[in-house]
């Protein structure tokens, strides 16, 4: 097994995990004392999210191949309705997006909140009530898009509507993406969109799906905020010799040699390099963990090579999810070689699943893999599947991570862990822009993935009450990071 370790000890930067809210602003004494800023009638608004969440389900979106126009018109319907501006924009007609924005008084620079109206397919064989019915049972509102990502489309369009509706003075404009094609077509939604459009979602900060809160027996036990992904590459490797008459094995198959290099690759694991996001998320998660669990986390990142390595097989072990936050991960997952069982084949391929930490330097990751597989038969190229793009580092002491890490302590009474997820999503293509974007998400019983409840699962459900407290901790950041601080 190949494993070395960073030697630099790093500083562990962590932010405070309180953070006190900001104040709300004195009155300057020449001006008469203002009202109180209105409080958003939570039964109302309550009855008024779940009528749209029922009406976006009941849009059948599955991606592929789309279709999310219904959606996007009942969208577009329902903000125009209350003189908040809509525009539309598509390159292919039964797949558009919808954008909209409230303006502030441009003292700060944007703030996007964005969310996919297209949803993964559906089996509606294992399905206890139909994928689009919406149905209300026992607490759940059940249908494909409950938890992805129907519940940040409606969260989102609930923010418009209230900011609106109460005529909240802004520092900064206010903008809603709901976008198509995020399942599979980001040609049709996000690259469209950050492509050709980009002056019409550009901002400082944006909020999207990649984060949740993570209930445990019913109990909140932290929230997780997306603030780093992972930027997935393929790699192939190539197995070149002599073809030749099965009848007569020859020592430079193409076959013996690929193998020999996939099983290398599988017992590598790349050095482990962390950063502000997964020091923080670990030195955190430690706080709340069981003793032998808050090892492990402290010594994978402590610096001190014997320990993160045995923390590090521990987690390859048992939490493997963590061992890949720790690094660039390498997982060989397609093998192709040999046409019929009495040639030799010339040529055999293996496709490796990358998925690297921001910053990782391509050229020393292609030598390192090349040094471990040792073989001139052998080559190593990235190939050219579909990536996403590198991501800019993401700030963790910045207004917008702020804002959320106090309405997590606010809704939820909990610790907020900064998370890189291990996959992309449309995120990726808003960050390269510079946007800081954080991924958020309601409260989810751990239990209920398991169950077959989940993101892409058979069927899929979100509890009523969490969807409804997810509104209000999206209300909170989006008030806080939005709201005029200074009376004009
Ligand atoms: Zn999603």
């Amino acid at each position: 097994m190949f494993v070395s370790m960073l030697r630099a000890r790093l500083p562990l930067a962590l932010c405070s995990l309180l953070v006190v809210a900001a104040p709300i602003p004195a009155l300057t004494q020449r001006r008469p004392p203002a009202a109180q800023p209105q409080r958003p009638n939570w039964a109302q608004i309550e009855v008024e999210t779940m009528q749209h969440f029922q009406a976006l389900l009941r849009f059948d979106t599955s991606d592929p191949p789309g279709n999310e126009k219904p959606a996007a018109d009942y969208l577009k319907q329902v903000l125009e309705r209350e003189g908040i501006p809509v525009e539309i924009v598509f390159n292919e007609a039964n797949r558009p997006n919808v954008i909209a924005r409230l303006k502030g008084n441009g003292s700060k620079r944007p703030l996007l909140i964005m969310a996919h109206t297209d949803v993964v397919n559906t089996d509606s064989t294992k399905w206890a009530h139909p994928p689009f019915s919406a149905t209300r049972e026992a607490g759940y509102v059940y249908g494909r898009g409950a938890v992805d990502d129907k519940d940040n489309v409606v969260a989102g369009l609930m923010m418009m509507l209230m900011l609106k509706r109460m005529n909240v003075p802004l520092d900064r404009d206010v903008i809603f993406l709901a976008e198509a094609g995020e399942e599979g077509a980001t040609r049709v939604g996000i690259q469209l969109i950050t492509q050709q459009h980009w002056p019409k979602i550009d901002a400082e900060y944006c909020l999207a799906e990649g984060g949740n809160v993570t209930r445990v027996g019913g109990q909140v036990k932290y929230a997780s905020v997306q603030t780093l992904e992972k930027i997935p590459r393929g790699i192939e490797l190539t197995a070149r010799g002599p073809a030749g008459h099965g009848s007569v094995p020859l020592r430079g198959n193409a076959v013996v040699h690929l193998a020999a290099a996939v099983a290398k690759i599988g017992a590598t694991r790349t050095p482990i390099k962390l950063n502000e996001t997964t020091r923080a998320y670990f030195q955190r998660l430690a706080t709340i963990s069981t003793p032998a669990e808050a090892r492990r986390y402290l010594d994978a990142i402590s610096g001190d090579a014997a320990k993160m390595n045995a923390a590090d097989d521990q987690l390859y072990d048992l939490e493997p999810r963590h061992s890949s936050m720790l690094r660039t991960s390498v997982s060989p997952n397609i093998i192709t070689g040999g046409y019929r069982s009495n040639v030799i084949p010339s040529e055999a391929k293996a496709t490796l699943d990358v998925r690297m930490v921001p910053g990782e330097d391509t050229t020393a990751l292609l030598a390192e893999l090349r040094r471990i597989i040792d073989d001139p038969a052998v080559t190593v190229a990235f190939s050219s599947r579909a990536s996403r793009p590198e991501t800019g580092i993401q700030r963790l002491d910045s207004e917008g991570f702020r804002a959320i890490e106090a309405a997590v302590k606010r809704t939820y009474n909990a610790v907020t862990l900064p998370t890189m997820s291990t996959g992309a999503t449309d995120m990726a293509y808003v960050r390269e822009r510079g946007v800081q974007c954080y991924g958020i998400g309601p409260a989810i019983d751990v239990e209920d993935g398991p169950k077959g409840f989940g993101a892409h699962s058979d069927q899929e459900r979100i509890l009523e009450v969490e969807l409804h407290r997810f509104v209000r901790f999206q209300w909170d950041i989006v008030e806080g990071l939005g709201r005029a601080r200074r009376v004009p």
